[in-house]
């Protein structure tokens, strides 16, 4: 029997049909609506390189060095060419294409999915490549199926097993092919919170097929339902900017943009919730624990497409509806005062203080709350004392939202004008996760400190292949930073250091002389570097904005420009005027004489590789080796990314993604621009797909690579990262947990279906 049908499957057919075939017939068997379809066993594929004679051939040719990428290239092509390259048998064509005709009207589109089997389970992550083929015909049936047979040797597969010693003649591969569903809308469903664990069922649906929402191409709408009683509590209606379908005259699956008048539409009616709790019930109790679920409607119904456990509750939540409630059950009620951005997460109540000048910052007293134009580096000591800080102006990447991040201080920026708004002496409370400000106080046990606060100090922290680090602006966040397990620091920015200085750089150095200025940034790198010593510690040269350091005494001198943003900022600044980058470089230099040699060296704003070498020349003349430190760059220009060939073979070890940069740049949407904030996308498909590209170029020339901006404490841009294959993430500190968790569950996905 070269098939079997999914209702004769159940979940103890492992070896047989692989895990999602298991899954599916597991499914199938417990009533659940999943599409019709069959099984291409394991034991199917076994015979067809066994009786042609290939399995030896194809298991030496991809015995090979995983680190040497061209030899894992050509293991790969060797494989794929011998699997494609032979005939299937008369008997397994005929079988296949048997069971194919008697799906639906025997002309269907069918889904065809690679579904691997292993004899072992390793434990550690080894991810390889799920080969899926979307509204084939029976024409390209038996090929589609090599095609999965094939992607059992893909190169991140071949890389994978060989890194981590698993046995390439023990994995199998079983191919599921199922009726398409042609969805009008799809989704994802979690029947308990996926972090904390609440019993609460969250769902994320878009229209068209649910590959948009699984590779997190389009924004879904988000609903958060009551598994007791059955009420939506929140529902966040996106703006759903494109679709996937099949396209109707070749049969190929496409993007399209949503047309405009469903773009701001809800996509799920009350009677589809309904029937997808119920589901979410049946699939939880048949499996006794909680379920991430794939699902699609079709003509009023729901299917069920793929089912896993979610592997993301952490061990602390207690899963109740209590203390860890992120979601209030009062929503946005008509005493929100004003609403602005929330950018540091936390609940806090206190007096407000209206700070204007700089010479109130010591009228702000342990527990009031912030309110000001914007935050300066000054400030620092006042955040620190503050309960809580709202800012009129600025985005996620501004200084009060970094700054405020770091301290663990609950934040809510760009509100436009709380600071006309409400009065000084007023007593407020600030949800810095729903970036609303509300009159009065709230009771001291709703109000709460940022999450991971509340969480043990030495926190349980998943073991991901992926590496998750954290950023960090200040120093004095540096052991807030350590204990939340990061494996190290994707960017240390040197300018919040220079900027509390309160002096342009230049006019520190006419007062206090070279040597001093080199001590400040020694000093400051060194509590960072010494608190997660030996983890890598990677430190930025500086960026400095001239609108930001003409607030500083000597600021007078800073050149006035039109656009600072593509001004005189960056690795151009240093290079122009090397005064100051030589005692940056001067800085590291002493750091690596005193044993720091987790500190690495990256500079920002780079264009090409002139830029790469002219700054490599300065290290040199520091006394750095480049050969013996690691170095590298900051990816935040259209122009970086695609010179990445060029900036390899310039010598860097690492490239790290500046998505705050390369989003404005690539969309030319101004960061700090409120006008333009509903464009500024960091999972823009442009932005995506430079950062998808230079990944794999820099896979090619042995350059790690990682991601540093904003974006990295996104659980969406982090699936997308992993699914690449990016060697870090950088995060907030607030967000590194999550992170974790969230790595760890992408890489888990991608185990299993390697393994399926
Ligand atoms: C970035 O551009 O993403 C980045 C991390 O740098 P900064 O926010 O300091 O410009
Ligand atoms: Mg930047």
């Amino acid at each position: 029997m070269a098939v079997v049908w999914l209702d004769d499957v159940r979940a103890d057919d492992l070896d047989l049909v692989g895990g999602k075939g298991a899954s599916l017939g597991e499914l199938t068997g417990a009533g659940l609506p999943v599409p019709p379809g069959f099984v291409v066993t394991a034991s199917t594929y076994r015979a067809f390189i066994e009786d042609a004679g290939i399995d030896d051939e194809l298991f030496s040719a991809v015995e090979v060095d995983h680190e040497d990428s061209a030899a894992l290239k050509q293991a790969h092509e060797t494989a794929h060419n011998l699997i494609m390259g032979t005939p299937m048998p008369e008997d397994v064509r005929e079988e296949i294409l048997d069971a194919y005709r008697s799906i639906g009207d025997g002309d269907a589109f069918v889904a065809v999915r690679s579904s691997a089997t292993a004899e072992d389970l390793p434990d550690a992550s080894f991810a390889g490549q799920q080969e899926t083929f979307l509204n084939v015909t029976e024409e390209e049936l038996l090929e589609s199926v090599k095609a999965c047979w094939a992607s059992l040797f893909s190169e991140r597969a071949i890389y994978y097993r060989n890194r981590k010693g698993f046995p390439h003649d023990k994995v199998d591969i079983a191919v599921v092919v199922q009726q398409m569903v042609d969805s009008e809308k799809s989704g994802v469903m979690f029947t308990r919170h996926p972090s904390t664990g609440e019993k609460k069922v969250i769902i994320e649906a878009a229209w068209g097929l649910g590959e948009a929402v699984v590779s997190g191409t389009v924004s879904p709408d988000n609903y958060v339902v009551n598994r007791e009683s059955g009420d939506v509590e929140t529902a966040t209606i996106a703006d759903k900017k494109t679709m996937c379908v099949r396209d109707e005259e070749t049969g190929q699956t496409v993007d399209r943009e949503v047309p405009n008048e469903k773009r701001h539409d809800r996509v799920l009616t009350d009677g589809e919730v309904a029937r997808l709790l119920e589901l979410g019930e049946l699939v939880e109790d048949h499996y006794e624990t909680p379920q991430d679920v794939e699902w699609a409607v079709y003509d009023g119904d729901v299917y069920m497409l793929q089912s896993r456990p979610i592997t993301t509750i952490s061990e602390d939540a207690n899963g109740d509806d209590g203390a860890n409630e992120r979601t209030r059950s009062d929503g946005v009620s008509d005493d929100v005062l004003m609403r602005g951005l929330g950018a540091s997460p936390g609940i806090a109540s206190g007096r407000a203080r209206i700070v204007t000048k700089l010479d109130h910052l010591d009228q702000v007293a342990e527990g009031d709350i912030i309110v000001t134009e914007m935050t300066m580096p000054d400030m620092v000591p006042a955040m620190k004392r503050a309960a809580g800080i709202v800012t009129d102006e600025g985005g996620m990447t501004s200084h009060a939202a970094i700054v405020s991040r770091e301290l663990g201080v609950p934040a809510v920026v760009g509100t436009g004008d709380a600071t006309t708004t409400i009065d000084d002496g007023d007593i407020i409370t600030i949800d810095g996760d729903k970036g609303t400000i509300r009159e009065g106080e709230e009771p001291e046990e709703k109000q709460r400190q940022p999450v991971e606060e509340a969480r043990p100090k030495t926190p349980v922290k998943p073991m991901t292949a992926t590496e998750v680090k954290v950023n960090v602006s200040i120093p004095e966040a540096a052991e807030r930073a350590a204990a939340t397990g990061a494996d190290g620091v994707g960017l240390l920015r040197i300018e919040h250091m220079v900027l509390t200085l309160g002096k342009t750089p230049e006019r520190y150095i006419e007062q206090n002389g070279e040597r001093a200025y080199v001590d400040e940034i020694v000093s400051g790198v060194r509590e960072v570097a010494e608190e997660f010593y030996p983890r890598p510690v990677r430190v930025r040269t500086l960026d400095a904005p001239t609108d930001e350091f003409r607030q500083l005494e000597g600021g007078e001198n800073e050149p006035r420009e039109h656009n600072p943003m593509l001004g005189y900022r960056g690795i151009r600044r240093g290079l122009d005027n090397p005064s100051i980058f030589r005692l940056e470089l001067q800085a590291f230099r002493r750091l690596f004489d005193m044993g720091y040699d987790n500190v690495e060296v990256m500079f920002p704003l780079v264009n090409d590789a002139e830029d790469v070498l002219r700054a490599k020349e300065h290290m040199i003349e520091a006394g750095i080796d480049p050969d013996k430190r690691e170095w590298g760059v900051m990816i935040e220009t259209p122009a970086a990314a695609l010179s990445i060939r060029e900036l390899a073979d310039a010598g860097i070890d690492f490239a790290s993604f500046g998505t705050n940069d390369l989003t404005q740049y690539t969309l030319a949407v101004d960061r700090n621009n409120e006008h333009v904030a509903n464009i500024y996308d960091e999972l823009h498909p442009a932005v995506l797909k430079l950062i998808g590209d230079t990944i794999e170029a820099c896979r090619e020339t042995g350059v790690k690579t990682s991601i540093c901006g904003q974006a990295g404490s996104k659980p969406k841009m982090a699936q997308f990262l992993v699914e690449k294959g990016v060697s870090s993430i950088s995060a907030n500190i607030d967000a590194v947990r999550d992170v974790q968790h969230e790595v760890k569950r992408v890489e888990q996905r991608l185990l299993l279906d390697s393994v399926r």
